[in-house]
């Protein structure tokens, strides 16, 4: 197996024992992970997970859409970004805030508030010819397929997917990714996205350590998930096991242009 899990977060505490967690994804067949960051500590640390494991961990830094980070926090990882560009893959991960605004009253306005950092990453990553990794759960999907045209960004991939079947058709209608979770293994609503979204736009994340339930229920979140993602997304496709690999193979490494 070559697959990569696209969307994993390396420095969370709850990841004690790296070493282990590579040396059992290897063992699985998994080839890489794309790392991403929430804020510039995390950014930091990941270079050094970089330096740790050079043909496992691939780079991805950005600030999370969720964080309330000041302006020049911003600043500092954008140049970050800049300077350690030959490193990285990806621009991980930046988006726009659902979780922690969607009680307001004036959600919109928040989100709207985010739209400047968010295009300032875009921008970057046009640049500096990155993928962007993106984090725009339900409504917010829409205004960042958005952004991104604006922005020109050629290769992106909407992380954790979960929006309108109009806006999912038009994310893959202009070339964009969408990446699906575990959560393909026994839920409903991610076995439907699955259906919708043609092969040749699906990649893998695990979103680690995020628990998930089902079979994987009690169990810590790693990249050894990846082949049962794989799995399910065979039988919601009703295609051999071994398409699927290469298929998704194939697009994680055109998205991130690694080979
Ligand atoms: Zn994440």
């Amino acid at each position: 197996m070559r697959l990569i899990d696209t969307h994993i977060h390396l420095t969370s505490p709850r990841y004690t024992d790296l070493p282990g967690l590579v040396a059992r994804a290897q063992q699985a067949g998994v080839a890489g992970v794309v790392a991403a960051a929430v804020d510039e500590a995390s950014s930091h640390q990941i270079l050094a997970i970089l330096d740790a494991f050079p043909s496992f961990v691939l780079g991805g830094i950005g600030v999370h859409p969720e964080r309330q980070v000041a302006d020049d926090e911003t600043e500092r990882v954008i140049a970050l970004i800049r300077r350690e560009r030959s490193r990285l893959v990806a621009i991980a991960e930046v988006g726009l805030p659902w979780y922690t605004v969607r009680e307001r009253p004036d959600r919109d306005r928040w989100i709207a508030a985010a739209e400047p950092r968010l295009r300032r990453f875009l921008r970057l990553a046009r640049e500096l010819d990155l993928a962007v990794v993106l984090h725009a759960p339900h409504d917010t999907a829409g205004q960042a397929l958005a952004l991104l045209k604006a922005e020109g960004v050629t290769r992106a991939v909407f992380h954790w997917h979960k929006a309108a079947p109009e806006v999912t058709r038009a994310i893959v209608e202009h070339g964009y990714y969408i990446s699906v979770t575990p959560e393909t293994c026994y839920r409903r609503r991610d076995q439907d996205l699955v259906a919708a979204v043609p092969l040749s736009h699906l990649v893998l994340e695990t979103d680690g350590p995020w628990p998930y339930s089902g079979e994987f229920e009690g169990c810590p979140t790693e990249p050894t998930f990846l082949g049962r993602i794989v799995e399910a997304i065979a039988t919601v496709k009703g295609t051999a096991r071994e398409d699927v690999e290469e298929i998704v193979v194939q697009n994680t490494r055109r998205l991130f242009r690694v080979s």
